[in-house]
């Protein structure tokens, strides 16, 4: 059975309460609606990333601190709900503009009282102009960190993939 005549008998299953058998029904929805979610996120990634739509932002800080919670569930120095809150829009931030906040993306060391570059390599960012997503975090913070942005990638990847047509057209 292709998963499009899957869904469909799914979605014509009624009281699937009453029928344990009908379980594997609920899982064919849930992983459809959770594609749904995903293309969600991966969409309002982009139009926050690309339009810097603000409107998206408390949408996009939600799904990110949701996966922040996820990545962490299991850690063993797990930071507070705060602390998770803060380390998703920190995350969030650096995923949209991944510029080294010392330098401000310029790449090299200020000469001291001037507006001028010097020919030092700015330090925190070895002299890229961008910073890494866990700079600075450690341990399970970390972890989540760098998790939390590969599966924001994969997202807004997957979404401007599907945007054009590619993979389902
Ligand atoms: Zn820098």
């Amino acid at each position: 059975m292709t998963i499009r005549a899957r869904m469909a008998s799914a979605r014509q299953s009624s009281n699937l309460a009453d029928h344990p058998d009908k379980l594997t029904d609920v899982s064919v929805l849930a992983a459809a609606g959770m594609v749904a979610t995903r293309e969600a996120v991966g969409m309002a990634l982009l139009r926050l990333r690309d339009s810097m739509d603000r409107h998206e932002w408390t949408f996009c800080l939600s799904a990110v601190a949701a996966r922040v919670r996820y990545s962490l569930r299991d850690a063993k120095d797990k930071p507070s709900e705060r602390e998770q809150h803060d380390l998703a829009e920190l995350i969030l931030r650096s995923w949209l503009l991944p510029v080294c906040p010392a330098c401000q993306g310029r790449r090299y060391q200020t000469v001291p009282g001037t507006p001028y570059l010097s020919d030092a390599a700015c330090h925190p960012c070895r002299g890229t102009g961008v910073i890494p997503v866990d700079h600075g975090l450690q341990g399970a913070a970390r972890d989540a960190a760098r998790t939390v942005a590969e599966w924001m990638d994969c997202n807004a990847h997957r979404a401007a993939e599907k945007s054009r047509g590619k993979v389902y057209g």
